[in-house]
């Protein structure tokens, strides 16, 4: 079983597609991520990767770190996906219900190939042998998004709205880091 496959099963453990779309309003999102709000939302994502990362298995505290940060990432691809019109307006509660549905199905495939995207077959390298270019990803090491024409268009797009996010979250967290050490520096050379 792969990592993504994983995570998508930790995640539908949690019961998430169910939460979304009994709370249409965000509300109950809201208050389960206000904490990661705090923080912001590329701090939480950069810290769960990490930890992710570094302990290569998923128990029941990084299945709880996974499952607000896929509600916090949610409530944002949602957002985006309403002010960027993806979907018509809903008419009736059925069309609702499927646009939450689409919001959750596209913020789980970006998320979790954000947390491991590598190509199966060669496991990221992008070579089949030595010599030969892995034909599944092309030689790119990244697995392709599969499923609907729309699920993975809006996958891609949010795939790089959060490779951006994290980007402006390390380069914050660079330049606070750089501030704090000239301001240590200047008060040790006072
Ligand atoms: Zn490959």
């Amino acid at each position: 079983m792969s990592f993504s496959e994983k995570y998508s099963r930790a995640l539908t453990a949690r019961n998430l597609t169910n939460d979304a779309v009994h709370s249409s309003t965000d509300s109950l999102t809201a208050s389960a991520i206000s904490d990661i709000r705090v923080g912001g939302l590329g701090s939480a994502l950069t810290r769960l990767k990490a930890s992710l990362t570094s302990s290569g298995k998923i128990g029941e505290p990084e299945r709880a770190r996974l499952a607000d940060a896929l509600k916090a990432w949610r409530a944002e691809v949602r957002k985006k996906g309403i002010e960027r019109k993806w979907l018509p307006t809903p008419r009736t509660t059925w069309d609702a219900a499927a646009h939450e549905a689409f919001y959750t199905k596209v913020a789980e495939l970006s998320l979790a190939h954000w947390l491991d995207g590598k190509c199966e077959p060669c496991g990221g390298t992008g070579k089949a042998t030595i010599n030969c270019t892995c034909k599944a990803c092309n030689g790119t090491g990244r697995a392709t998004v599969k499923g609907e024409r729309l699920v993975v268009q809006r996958t891609l797009d949010m795939l790089s709205d959060l490779v951006g996010l994290v980007g402006a979250h390390g380069a914050r967290a660079a330049s606070m880091l750089r501030e704090t050490s000239l301001v240590r520096r200047s008060q040790r050379s006072q």
